[in-house]
């Protein structure tokens, strides 16, 4: 079962931001967007009662158009029905009901989930007084909070806890399906004896280097729009030209969003006898943060390789949602850690206590450690490698989440003697190193070289 999303929507400046802030207990940091570490700014993992979810703030996800506030709105929304499984509808107390929220009001109608209508900023217990206005949004109770003042919050997180779906209810990804995107370039077809044979979501997306004319936008969007919605995505490349800005948004967007996906090098046939190794070492040097991502080549107009991709494609589906247990986990964490120990910061020691598989699909585990501010990036990066190497997860993204380890999150007891597994790989981490973040010119230039030999001997 994947963890639940709660989606935060609502008007600019009613304290969205304010309020994640402040559920999600610590300070946030604007993180950096790359890897597979989870943005924190926009998504959080919190617990209320017995039962984790994902907190997510829609206002702060994609590009903040303040010309257009209603555009905004709509994408909240949007993000919203995709996503949660309960919304949280905020609106301002101190200043009132405006148009705005009516208008967020009036899209929530059509959005088939519990929604939550929070007032926040009401700071003193005089400031409910004045909320009755909002009862016209038809959202029903109130709850009533201040991030600022701190006031509110276990009345929130109990709503909250008692709309979340139920575990089963939740668990609607079962594997009887697979959804595919196929993104890249236009007139992308798989057929065979003339006839197409999977029915796919193609998303034409142009090249071009800049996407700024509405029809690439709109083009983009679709794109993104399949990505969302995917189980698994085949980002298309052609080997005959260059990789483009466009395939690397899109590539950026589907780590973003923890997509298992496959590198689809298209139309071989026209580039026998290249060696796929040097196409390869291009598409590694040029996205180095999707050096899990599997790369096929195929010929898609005469079916060549395209079996095996789809077969490629429901094993990572399958990756994606296994369930590895607390032991497991538990023994490549600690042998990670004490290889590899966690510098100090600030001239103290970080320290992991211990880690859980807390969802699937994204896999989504949570480490619980003395203070989650003293793991950078690039040793978080570390420990998404070593579990990714070492548990059934090799070839998809691992959602991870640092929590402050609170006193009701305690070690399970595991069993003494965990019993043998058959077969279960060796744990080796020797040849594991840090891998610090990669410049844009390092990329640039690493990249540039493949690309320049690339062509020569054709
Ligand atoms: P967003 O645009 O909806 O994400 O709103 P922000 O979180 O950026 O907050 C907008 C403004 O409201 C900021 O100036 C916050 O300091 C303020 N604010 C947020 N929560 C509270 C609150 O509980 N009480 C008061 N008085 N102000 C708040």
């Amino acid at each position: 079962m994947s963890v639940p999303v709660v989606a935060i929507v609502g008007r600019p400046n009613v304290g969205k931001s304010s309020l994640f802030n402040w559920l999600a207990g610590r300070r946030i940091a604007i993180v950096d967007p790359t890897a597979g570490v989870t943005r924190d700014r926009v998504s959080t993992l919190i617990k209320a009662n017995d039962r984790f979810f994902e907190l997510i703030d829609t206002g702060g996800m994609g590009a903040q158009d303040v010309d257009n506030l209603t555009v905004q709105v709509e994408r909240q929304i949007e993000a919203a029905m995709e996503q949660a499984h309960v919304v949280l509808f905020v609106v301002d107390a101190r200043n009132g009901l405006m148009p705005l929220d009516e208008e967020v009001a009036r899209r929530l109608r059509y959005v088939d989930k519990p929604v939550i209508c929070v007032a926040n900023k009401c700071d003193s217990p005089e400031l409910e007084n004045q909320t009755g206005e909002f009862y016209k949004l038809g959202r029903g109770k109130l709850v009533h909070v201040s991030a600022h003042q701190n006031r509110g919050r276990d009345e929130l997180l109990e709503l909250i806890h008692e709309r979340l779906p139920q575990a089963e209810e939740a668990d609607t990804n079962v594997a009887v399906s697979m959804k595919l995107a196929i993104v890249g370039r236009r007139n992308i077809r798989f057929e065979r004896d003339g006839k197409v044979f999977i029915a796919i979501d193609t998303a034409g997306v142009r090249r071009k280097g800049s996407i700024s004319s509405d029809i690439e936008f709109y083009s983009m969007a679709r794109a993104e729009r399949s990505v969302r919605r995917a189980d698994v995505v085949l980002l298309f490349l052609d080997p005959r030209v260059r990789i483009s800005k466009v395939d690397k948004q899109l590539a950026d967007y589907v780590l973003e969003h923890h997509k298992p996906a496959v590198f689809v090098v298209n139309k071989w046939d026209l580039m026998v006898p290249m060696p796929t190794g040097k196409m390869g070492n291009y598409i590694r040097a040029t996205f180095p943060n999707l050096d899990y991502v599997p790369i096929a080549f195929i010929t898609a107009k005469d079916g060549k390789n395209v079996q095996g991709l789809l077969n490629l494609s429901q094993n990572l589906q399958k990756q994606a949602s296994t369930r590895v247990g607390t032991g497991d986990l538990n023994r490549v964490l600690r042998l990670a850690v004490s290889q590899n120990p966690p510098p100090m910061r600030q001239n103290r020691r970080p320290k992991v206590f211990y880690g859980t598989q807390v969802g699937a699909n994204p896999p989504t585990i949570v480490l619980f450690a003395n203070d989650p501010e003293l793991f950078d990036n690039t040793y978080q990066r570390y420990l998404l490698k070593t579990f990714r190497d070492n548990l059934p997860f090799n070839d998809v993204p691992i959602k991870l989440h640092l929590r402050r380890r609170s006193r009701e999150d305690q070690e399970p007891v595991e069993p003494a003697a965990p019993p043998p597994k058959k077969k279960k790989p060796a744990v080796d981490l020797s040849g594991l190193k840090f891998q610090s973040t990669v410049s844009e010119d390092e990329i640039e230039r690493e990249a540039g070289h493949y690309e320049s030999e690339l062509w020569k001997d054709l």
